[in-house]
């Protein structure tokens, strides 16, 4: 029988804490933009903060990023930090 990841249920792997379902933001920079994702669902050690993202979750995140530095870049006209609410 094959098993379910079920992330939510492993303790933290860096300090062994319980993790948490928790909305979050994550900040990325490249070339001077700043853009950040608000809304992200993901788990976090009750601990030590580490981030653990629902499976394919990270991927989907990076893709994101992506696309809103490509539309910052495009734009030019973005000086601050362009958000995305998820
Ligand atoms: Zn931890």
């Amino acid at each position: 029988m094959k098993k379910e990841k079920r992330l939510m249920e492993k303790p933290c792997s860096e300090c062994g804490d319980s993790l948490e379902k928790k909305l979050i933001s994550q900040e990325f920079e490249r070339e001077g933009v700043k853009i950040r994702l608000s809304g992200l669902k993901a788990w976090v050690c009750n601990g030590c903060g580490e981030i653990y993202f629902l499976p394919g979750g990270a991927e989907k995140v990076v893709k994101a990023a992506n696309c809103l530095f490509e539309l910052a870049l495009t734009e030019k006209q973005h000086k601050g930090t362009l958000t995305a609410q998820v």
